[in-house]
C-alpha cells in the first residue's frame, strides 16, 4: 500500500471537508472507491470549523440540518438546542466522521491551487499548496458557497496594532472581550449574531452600519430529552416535509392569497409568526411577499413597526429599518435580542453611509467626521459568495478553458452540478443548484447522491468522461434566470444576486444568477428526470474513443 503523502493518484478527489465533503467521502468509502478529501483548513467541519465568532449558530432547526442518511446516527445524536451553536455543530460533524471512520480519508492544510483537465487521459491534475501534484479521474467540488471571506477595501487596514479579524477567522483560542473597546463593521447575518452576543461582554461596542438588514427573532431554546425522543420518532416525516417544501425546511407557505384575506387576518398571521421559531416569519408567510411589491411593502411596514417598538430611541430605530429593500428578498438574518442591544449605554451605532470610514489607523479608525479608538476590530463583512471558492482555484477544462473566465459575468451550469467543458467535475452544491436557496444540508445530500449515482453509472458503463452539453447548460441557465424574473429578490443587493461592493465586478446592477429559485420539489423532479433518462444532457465517452475526442477537443479549442 502506498504511504499517505506519497500516493499521487485517486479515482476521486473531494475538495472540502464540510457537510458536503464528509457525506461525499462516506458514500465513496461505502463503495470501496479509492478517494481522498483535501481541505485548506486544519481540520474537518468547513463552515463550522472556520466561523467561531460568539453567537455563531444555525438558523435552520438543528434537527432539519443534520444528515438524514443514517437511522443509527439519527437515533444516537441529541440536538441540545433548537438552533444549535457552532461548537456543538463542529462536534456533531466530528462525531459523524469518527462514527463512520472517515477521518482516515482526509488530508488537511492542503489548499488546492490549480486543477487542469488532462484531455489525453481523462483525468484532473491538481496542484496543492504543499507542493504536491495529484491526479484524479473525478473531482468533487465540495468547496462551499460561503467559504471565502471578504474584507472591506479600507486604507490602512494592516496598520491596526490591536486585534483585528474577519468573523470567519475568529481565533481558536478565547478572545478576552472584558473591558475592551470593540468595533464591529457590518450588520449582515453574521454581524447581527456577533453584535447581539458580545454587547454585554465588552466595555464599549461601536457598530458601523452601511445598510441595515431586516431581521426577526430566532426564538432559540433547549431541546429536552422528551422532545428529542419525539423528534426521533418523527424524523422520517420531518425529512419528507423538508423535501416537499420550497425551502427544504419544515416551514410551508400559507396557501391563502394575500389579497383574499382581510388586513386583520393578515396581521393575525404575522403576530403568530413573529412569535414562532426560525424562518417561520419568512417561509410560512403569504407567497406574495416574494413576488408582489405592494404585499411586500405592507409586510415590511409591519416588521418596521416591531423594530420601532423594541428600540427606545426612535432616531436609532429608523436607522435600523431598511429603506432600500423589502423584508425577505434576501436570506433573512435571525436574531436574539439584537434590537435591544441599541438600548444599552455601552453601544453606539454609526451610519457609515452618512459618515464613511476613511481609514484604519494603528489605534482605531477614522470616519468622515470622527476618530475612534479600539482594542479590537471585527470585520463582519461577508463572503465572496457562491462562486468565490471556485474563482480562487485556477480551474481549466477542455482546450484550457478557464472557469474563472467562463464565469466572469456569472455562473452558467447544468443543474448546478456540472459545467460544459469541464468534464468529470462535479459540484454537489454548486451555483444554480438547489442548495443555496434552501436549508443547505437538504440540498447537499440531494446533490451528493445525484453526483455519486452519476459516477456509479459511469463506472458501470466503463465511461471515462462525462461532459454536460452546451445546449443542456444553456437551457438550465435560462431556466434559472427566468425564475429570477418573477422574484422581488432579483433587485436585492445581496449574495443571491452576486452583489458585494468589496469585490471588483460584483457591483450593483450586474446581476449574477447564483441560486435556483424554483423550490426543492421542482429541483428534485428535474434532476431525477435527467438521471432517469440515461443522463440526458450529458455526453459520455470511454477511453477507446479518446482518439476521436482529442480531435473534437482540438477543434473546440480552435473555435
Ligand atoms: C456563519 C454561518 C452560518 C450558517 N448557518 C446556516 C444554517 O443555519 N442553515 C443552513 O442551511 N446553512 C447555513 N450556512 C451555510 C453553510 O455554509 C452550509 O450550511 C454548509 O455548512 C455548507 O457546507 P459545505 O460542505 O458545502 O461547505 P463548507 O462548510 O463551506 O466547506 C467547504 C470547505 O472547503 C474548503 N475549501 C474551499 N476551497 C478550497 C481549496 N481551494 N482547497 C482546499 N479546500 C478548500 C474550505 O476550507 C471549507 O472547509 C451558514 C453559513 C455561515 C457562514
Amino acid at each position: 500500500m502506498e504511504m499517505e503523502g506519497t500516493k499521487t493518484h485517486y479515482e476521486v478527489i473531494v475538495i472540502g471537508a464540510g457537510v458536503a465533503g464528509i457525506y461525499q467521502i462516506k458514500l465513496l468509502a461505502d463503495r470501496g472507491i479509492d478517494a481522498t478529501v483535501l481541505d485548506a483548513a486544519g481540520d474537518l467541519g468547513g463552515t463550522w470549523y472556520w466561523n467561531r465568532y460568539p453567537g455563531a449558530r444555525f438558523d435552520s432547526e438543528s434537527y432539519t440540518y443534520g444528515y438524514s442518511f443514517s437511522k443509527e446516527l439519527l437515533n444516537e445524536w441529541h440536538w441540545k438546542e433548537r438552533f444549535s451553536s457552532q461548537p456543538e455543530n463542529l462536534r456533531y460533524l466530528n462525531v459523524v466522521a469518527d462514527k463512520f471512520g472517515l477521518r482516515k480519508y482526509m488530508q488537511f492544510n492542503c489548499k488546492v491551487e490549480a486543477a487542469h483537465f488532462d484531455e489525453a487521459q481523462d483525468l484532473w491534475r491538481l496542484k496543492i499548496s504543499d507542493g504536491r501534484e495529484l491526479t484524479a479521474r473525478f473531482i468533487v467540488m465540495a468547496v462551499g458557497l460561503l467559504s471565502i471571506p471578504t474584507l472591506p477595501r479600507l486604507k490602512g487596514r494592516d496598520q491596526f496594532k490591536g486585534l483585528s479579524f474577519h468573523t470567519f477567522s475568529w481565533p481558536h483560542e478565547p478572545v478576552d472581550l472584558k473591558g475592551k473597546k470593540v468595533a464591529v463593521i457590518g450588520t449582515g447575518a453574521t454581524g447581527i449574531q456577533v453584535i447581539a452576543d458580545i454587547a454585554d461582554k465588552v466595555a464599549h461596542l461601536t457598530v458601523f452600519q452601511r445598510r441595515p438588514n431586516w431581521s426577526a427573532p430566532l426564538h432559540n431554546g433547549p431541546i429536552s430529552d422528551e422532545e428529542m425522543a419525539d423528534i426521533r420518532r418523527r424524523y422520517e416525516e420531518i425529512f419528507t416535509t423538508c423535501s416537499r417544501t420550497p425551502g427544504g425546511f419544515e416551514h410551508e407557505p400559507d396557501r391563502r392569497g394575500f389579497y383574499e384575506v382581510s388586513r386583520e387576518e393578515r396581521v393575525k398571521l404575522w403576530d403568530k409568526l413573529y412569535d414562532m421559531p426560525g424562518f417561520a416569519i419568512w417561509l410560512r408567510n403569504f407567497r406574495e411577499i416574494f413576488t408582489d411589491e405592494k404585499a411586500n411593502a405592507e409586510f415590511s411596514e409591519y416588521i418596521a413597526d416591531r423594530i420601532r417598538r423594541r428600540v427606545k430611541d426612535q432616531k436609532i430605530a429608523e436607522k435600523l429599518i431598511p429603506k432600500d429593500h423589502g423584508f425577505g428578498v434576501q436570506r433573512v438574518p435571525m436574531e436574539t435580542n439584537y434590537f435591544e442591544v441599541y438600548n444599552r449605554d455601552n453601544v453606539e451605532l454609526v451610519d457609515i453611509t452618512e459618515t464613511p470610514i476613511t481609514e484604519i489607523t494603528e489605534t482605531g479608525l477614522r470616519t468622515a467626521d470622527r476618530y475612534f479608538e479600539f482594542d479590537i476590530i471585527v470585520y463582519a463583512t461577508g463572503f465572496d459568495a457562491i462562486t468565490g471558492a471556485f474563482d480562487h482555484i485556477d480551474i481549466r477544462g477542455l482546450g484550457g478553458q478557464k472557469l474563472r473566465d467562463l464565469w466572469a459575468e456569472g455562473p452558467t451550469t447544468f443543474l448546478g452540478f456540472m459545467v460544459h467543458g469541464s468534464p468529470n467535475f462535479f459540484m454537489p452544491s454548486g451555483p444554480q443548484s438547489g442548495s443555496a436557496s434552501t436549508n443547505f444540508p437538504r440540498g447537499i445530500e440531494t446533490g451528493v447522491n445525484w453526483c455519486t449515482k452519476l459516477m456509479d453509472y459511469m463506472w458501470a458503463h466503463g465511461y471515462t468522461r462525462a461532459n454536460a452539453t452546451e445546449e443542456a447548460q444553456q437551457s438550465w441557465t435560462d431556466h434559472v434566470k427566468k425564475m429570477y424574473s418573477v422574484m422581488l429578490m432579483r433587485k436585492a443587493k445581496s449574495w443571491f444576486t452576486g452583489y458585494n461592493s468589496n469585490i471588483e465586478g460584483h457591483e450593483y446592477g450586474k446581476t449574477r444568477y447564483f441560486v435556483y429559485n424554483g423550490g426543492q420539489p421542482k429541483f428534485l423532479s428535474q434532476i431525477a428526470e435527467v438521471a432517469n433518462n440515461s443522463y440526458k444532457g450529458i455526453d459520455f465517452n470511454s477511453g477507446s474513443l479518446l482518439a476521436g475526442l482529442k480531435a473534437e477537443d482540438a477543434a473546440r479549442a480552435g473555435k
